[in-house]
C-alpha cells in the first residue's frame, strides 16, 4: 500500500510501526459553529481512509480531538449571551450527530481540549525546562528558532518566514515567528489554573498532548487538510519533536480543499454551505458517492449540478442491486430457467465470475495506491454493469445464481469500505411501505390485513387480473394510487414489482 507523506512529499511504502496497527490522529473542529461542507469533506476523506485500513487488516486506533476552546467559541459566546462551554456543548453534539448522519465512524477516542489540560501543562513545562519555550507575563511561547528543522513538513524556508513576519513582531516574543503555548487569561474568559497563572491552552499544544498521550509518539498518520499543513502542523511537529527528541509522525497526509462552483467558499460571496443545510434535501451516500468520485488530495468542487449527477449514480446502483435481489429471489429453487438460453448461461456465470474476481483486484490495487477512491468506485460500477445485463433475461440455474448473490453481495461489500452504506441508508432490496399503502389497498381491493408487504403483494396482483380484464381503468387507479405514495410499479422479465421513486 503506498500513501503520500505531506513530509517527504512523495508516495511512500506504508509501513506501520507495529504490524497489523495503525496509530491516527486527526484534528477535529472548533466547535463554534456547524461544520460547512469544506470540513465534511476532509472528515469524509479520512473517515475512507480510516475505513479501507481496517478492511485491509490493520487494527487503526483513530483518535480525533475537539477544540472546545478557542478565541472564535468565546466570541461566539459573547455575541449570544452564553458561555463558552454552552456554546462548545452545543456544537460538539451537533458535530457528533452530523458525522453520524454522513456515516463517519466515531473516532475510537474523541478527547476534548478541556478535559486535556493537565497533558497540556505537563507538555508545556517540558518544553520550557528544555529551552524550547519561555514565558511573558503569563503567556508562554515557543521558541522557533530553538527547532532548527522548523519549515520541514511545509517546506518552507524560516529566515523567509521571519522576513515577512518581521513586521507584526510583538515585543514580547523573542522572535516574529514564536508562537503561542499558554496565554494568560483575559478578564471574563474561561481559564484553568498553571504555573504561569491563570489562562487558556494555545490551539497548536492542544493536538500535540492528546496524540502523546493517547498514542504515544511516534504513531503513523496524522491527518487534515491543506489548510492545516501551515502553521497548524508545523507547530505540532516542532513542539512534539522539540519535547521528545524523536520522531512525531510518519506519515503526514493532508485532503484538499473544497470549493463552490470553483470559488473558496466564503459568507460574504454566499457561497457558504453548512453540511447540515445540504443533508436536508441530499442523501448522505449522494454526498459520499459525490465526493469519492474526487481523490482526496485534489481540490473538490462542489456544485448542486454534480450533486445531481452523484443522485443518479447512486440510484442506478440501487436499482442494480434491487434487479439482482429480485432475480435471487425469484429464482430460488428454480432449477430450469423459463426459456432456453442453454450455452449463454453457463458463460454469463463464468464472465459475472471473472468480473466479480477484477473488481475485487482493481478496488484494491486503486486504493493501496493512495486510496483512490475514484478508480475504487469505478471498479464497483463495472460489476454493477456487468450484474445487471447478467441478469436481464432472468437467471439460468443455480450456479448462475450463486454468482448472483456474489455479484450483489460484493457490490454491497465494498461500497461498505467506501462509506457508502446502503443497507442503513434505504434498505436495500427492501421496498419502503409508506404510510397509506394498506389504505390504498383496502380501497382499491378490499384488502382487511394491517401488513403492507402484503398489501402489496394484492394490489398488484390486481393489477395483473384487471390488465388481463383489459380493466384499464382500474390496472390506472393502482398504478396511480401508488405513485401518490412516492413507488413506481417496473415490470421487468423477472416480474413486477413496486420500487421507491
Ligand atoms: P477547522 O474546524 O477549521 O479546524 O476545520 C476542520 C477540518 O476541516 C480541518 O481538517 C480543515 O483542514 C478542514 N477544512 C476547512 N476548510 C476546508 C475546505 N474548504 N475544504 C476542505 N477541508 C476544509
Ligand atoms: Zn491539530
Amino acid at each position: 500500500m503506498k500513501v503520500y507523506n505531506t513530509l517527504s512529499r512523495s508516495k511512500e511504502e506504508f509501513v506501520p510501526r507495529e504490524p497489523g496497527k495503525v496509530g491516527f490522529y486527526m484534528c477535529g473542529p472548533t466547535v463554534y459553529n456547524h461544520i460547512h461542507i469544506g470540513n465534511a469533506r476532509t472528515f469524509l476523506s479520512f473517515d475512507v481512509i480510516r475505513r479501507y485500513l481496517e478492511f485491509a487488516g490493520f487494527e487503526v486506533n483513530f483518535v480525533q480531538n475537539i477544540t472546545d476552546v478557542d478565541d472564535k467559541i468565546i466570541n461566539r459566546a459573547n455575541e449570544e449571551g452564553k458561555t463558552a462551554a454552552e456554546i462548545a456543548a452545543f456544537y460538539s453534539r451537533a458535530f457528533i450527530d452530523v458525522m453520524r448522519a454522513i456515516g463517519v465512524k466515531d473516532p475510537s477516542i474523541r478527547p476534548r481540549a478541556t478535559e486535556e489540560i493537565p497533558a497540556m501543562i505537563e507538555t508545556i513545562t517540558g518544553l520550557i525546562e528544555g529551552g524550547h519555550a519561555y514565558e511573558v507575563e503569563g503567556d508562554v511561547y515557543f521558541s522557533v528558532r530553538s527547532y532548527p528543522e522548523y519549515g520541514r513538513l511545509s517546506g518552507r524556508d524560516i529566515e523567509q518566514l521571519q522576513s515577512g513576519a518581521r513586521v507584526s513582531v510583538d515585543p514580547r516574543k523573542r522572535d516574529a515567528l514564536d508562537f503561542a503555548l499558554w496565554k494568560a487569561a483575559k478578564p471574563g474568559e474561561p481559564f484553568w489554573e498553571s504555573p504561569w497563572g491563570q489562562g487558556r491552552p494555545g490551539w497548536h499544544i492542544e493536538c500535540t498532548a492528546m496524540s502523546e498521550r493517547y498514542l504515544g509518539t511516534p504513531f503513523d498518520i496524522h491527518g487534515g487538510g491543506d489548510d492545516l499543513v501551515f502553521p497548524h502542523h508545523e507547530n505540532e511537529l516542532a513542539q512534539s519533536e522539540a519535547c521528545s527528541g524523536h520522531l512525531f509522525v510518519k506519515y503526514w497526509l493532508h485532503g484538499g480543499m473544497l470549493t463552490i462552483d470553483h470559488e473558496k467558499m466564503s459568507k460574504s460571496e454566499g457561497n457558504f454551505l453548512l453540511l447540515k443545510d445540504v443533508l436536508e434535501h441530499v442523501r448522505p451516500q449522494a454526498l459520499r458517492l459525490l465526493m469519492l468520485q474526487t481523490h482526496y488530495r485534489s481540490p473538490f468542487d462542489y456544485s448542486v449540478e454534480r450533486l445531481h449527477e452523484a443522485t443518479s449514480a447512486l440510484e442506478r446502483i440501487e436499482s442494480a442491486l434491487r434487479n439482482l435481489s429480485w432475480a435471487i429471489e425469484s429464482y430460488a429453487g428454480v432449477a430450469v430457467a423459463p426459456n432456453d438460453l442453454g450455452d449463454k448461461s453457463v458463460s454469463w456465470t463464468g464472465d459475472l465470475l471473472a468480473r466479480i474476481e477484477a473488481t475485487r483486484e482493481q478496488f484494491k490495487v486503486h486504493m493501496d495506491d493512495d486510496f483512490n477512491t475514484a478508480g475504487a468506485v469505478s471498479a464497483i460500477f463495472e460489476l454493477v454493469s456487468a450484474g445487471n445485463s447478467s441478469v436481464k433475461d432472468g437467471i439460468y440455474g443455480e450456479t448462475h445464481r450463486l454468482a448472483v448473490i456474489e455479484a450483489h453481495d460484493t457490490i454491497l461489500e465494498l461500497l461498505v469500505v467506501l462509506g457508502v452504506n446502503l443497507l442503513a441508508d434505504t434498505g436495500e432490496g427492501e421496498p419502503a411501505y409508506p404510510d397509506g399503502l394498506v389504505d390504498l389497498a383496502a380501497e382499491l381491493t378490499g384488502f382487511v390485513g394491517d401488513d403492507p408487504a402484503e398489501a402489496v403483494d394484492v394490489l398488484l396482483g390486481l393489477r395483473i387480473e384487471a390488465r388481463a380484464a383489459k380493466n384499464w381503468s382500474l390496472a390506472d387507479s393502482i398504478r396511480d394510487g401508488l405513485t401518490e405514495l412516492g413507488l413506481v410499479i417496473e415490470d421487468t422479465a423477472s416480474g413486477t414489482r413496486i420500487v421507491r421513486k
